[in-house]
């Protein structure tokens, strides 16, 4: 034992062979994308062998630039860790693994990833990790003098550089088309792609100091309309928060399962043209409570800048609660009320599993209005929702429609046909979970102006061009990751405010998240100079 695990190598060859295995066994959702766009043909060939060797070199000279007696064992272990899981994702669901997604990533509870854990992840996770980590571990690294080891740093960055140059040089043509026109095929390049990713996203979140936040709003107060003196209603809103409902699978868009059996029969009005600002929560949830536009918004404003809530919130004359059974709020529920449902000890409906059910939400809701009666009141339900892979754990036995339903989290070795069928008893869940909302609501139809708006957050791809989730940066996401479940229903009193028959003349009209800002001040009748009628959804033109 002790001859086999006894090796002695220098820092660079360690180096260098370490590379050769990462770009090896992990970069086959790279190659096969780049084959793809790049047949292997003669005019392609030696572009192909060159770029395998431009990705080396650049491994190399990026590991050699950090490499340390201290560093370098550490660096190329976890490096190796983190690439075994990358690849596993890339290679499973498809996803790219950018700044957002580690955002995504980092925000996510244990139970949500424990949804994504599985025997075959635990397979990359030991053969193109640990196995190789514990070899690195084991290695004696034979450091020469300072001059020496110097000398053959030197020596790898030279070739490098060389190898590098003379493949831009050579293959200037393809490489130009490989940087420019096919942007999406460098997102799978492993680990070079999730390195750079996290150096992205820690410059977009933490190298700004202290957050300052933004107050806009200052302005804003709710005034009575004229004429309107003895109009006692107070405002009750619910805004519910979808996950991953994307809009083609509503029966309300024409979906060919019927997914909204209960909403079917409301009277709700439908925006079946609905895009989402984020391919995932992180992004979608901050960017649809902010004043920005999905061009302008960026995690940075959206943390440091006042949302809707606040805006409400400076009228003191809005109760505002937020209730979450999803991870978080992502930052938007920072100063207002917010009471978490993701566990037992305020959800009374959850599983044995674990699980909490989003009608859980609902329960003590009574007694919340009555609290706080005479004062208008919003309440956010941010949901569990569609939450994947493991739809089939989203909703109560009785919810199982649509059979057969893949029951593992491993969604590719399911057909369409079952994964599907999950997500639609999930949706089913929610039609369910939506129709009760509502239910609740109309015991206010008398003593308050009630209306429930529900918002998706993001869609979902269930399989199509291999494609899972969620998460695609958002040039390049299917419309099924943006194209969004999304409607409005309004109690008796609130109809006498609004022009119901314009809105449905305009309910198919493409809007946005950008749109939820200006709506709900329109909704609570808030004046301030923030406020863009021509965002406004309901009371707009
Ligand atoms: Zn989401």
């Amino acid at each position: 034992m002790k001859y086999i695990l006894h090796f002695t190598w220098t820092q660079t060859r360690l180096i260098f062979f370490t590379v050769l295995f990462l770009v090896i066994f992990g970069n086959y959702s790279f190659f096969t994308n780049v084959l793809k766009v790049y047949p292997l043909d003669i005019h392609n060939i030696g572009f192909l062998i060159s770029l395998v060797l431009f990705i080396i070199a650049l491994n190399v000279f990026m590991f050699i630039l950090f490499s340390s007696k201290y560093t370098t064992k550490f660096m190329l272990i976890l490096v190796l860790l983190i690439s075994s899981l990358t690849n596993y994702f890339m290679n499973t669901y498809h996803i790219v693994v950018d700044d957002d997604m580690i955002r995504n990533a980092i925000q996510t509870n244990l139970n949500e990833s424990m949804d994504l854990f599985s025997i075959k992840q635990i397979l990359y996770f030991t053969f193109l990790g640990v196995i190789p980590s514990y070899f690195i571990y084991k290695v004696d690294i034979e450091y020469g003098g300072k001059r020496k080891e110097l000398l053959r740093k030197v020596i790898y960055i030279f070739i490098s550089l060389v190898l590098i140059g003379l493949s831009l040089f050579i293959f200037s043509k393809h490489y130009a088309s490989f940087f420019r026109e096919h942007k999406p095929l460098r997102y799978t390049v492993n680990p070079t792609y999730w390195i750079y990713s996290i150096g992205n996203y820690v410059s977009k979140t933490l190298n700004s100091g202290p957050i300052i936040i933004e107050k806009i709003g200052t302005d804003a107060k709710i005034v009575e309309k004229d004429g309107d003196e003895n109009d006692e209603h107070t405002e009750l809103i619910i805004l519910v928060v979808g996950e991953a409902a994307r809009a083609d699978h509503f029966s309300l868009n024409g979906y060919t399962k019927q997914t909204n059996p209960l909403l079917e029969k409301e009277d709700i009005i439908n925006f079946s043209n609905m895009k989402s600002c984020g391919t995932s929560t992180a992004l979608s949830v901050p960017c649809m409570f902010s004043i920005f536009n999905r061009a302008d918004y960026d995690y940075k404003k959206g943390i440091s800048t006042y949302n809707i809530l606040d805006v409400l919130q400076t009228t003191k004359d809005v109760e505002i609660l937020w209730r979450d059974n999803n991870s978080d709020s992502k930052g938007v529920a920072l100063r207002v009320p917010y009471e978490d449902y993701k566990s037992s000890k305020l959800n009374t409906i959850c599983e044995e599993d674990g699980e909490c059910r989003d009608e859980g939400m609902l329960v003590g809701i009574d007694e919340y209005i009555k609290k706080n009666k005479g004062k208008d009141i919003l309440i956010v339900l941010h949901q569990m929702g569609n939450h994947g892979p493991a739809y089939y754990k989203r909703y109560p036995k009785e919810f199982e429609k649509f059979m057969p339903v893949c029951k593992t989290n491993q969604l590719e070795e399911c057909t369409k046909e079952e994964i599907s069928n999950g997500y639609d008893n999930a949706l089913l869940y929610t039609d369910y979970f939506l129709s009760k909302t509502i239910n609740l609501l109309k015991k206010y139809n008398n003593s308050h102006e009630t209306a429930m708006i529900y918002m998706s957050d993001h869609g979902e791809s269930l399989g199509e061009n291999g494609l899972y989730l969620h998460g695609l940066p958002y040039f390049m996401a299917p419309d099924s990751q943006t194209h969004i479940g999304s409607f409005v229903w309004f109690g008796d009193e609130m109809k006498k405010d609004i022009s119901i028959k314009k809105l449905i003349d305009k309910k198919d009209n493409e809007y946005s998240q950008d749109y939820l800002f200006h709506t709900l001040l329109g909704l609570f009748e808030v004046q301030t100079k923030v406020y863009d009628k021509s965002k406004d959804i309901i009371n707009g033109d």
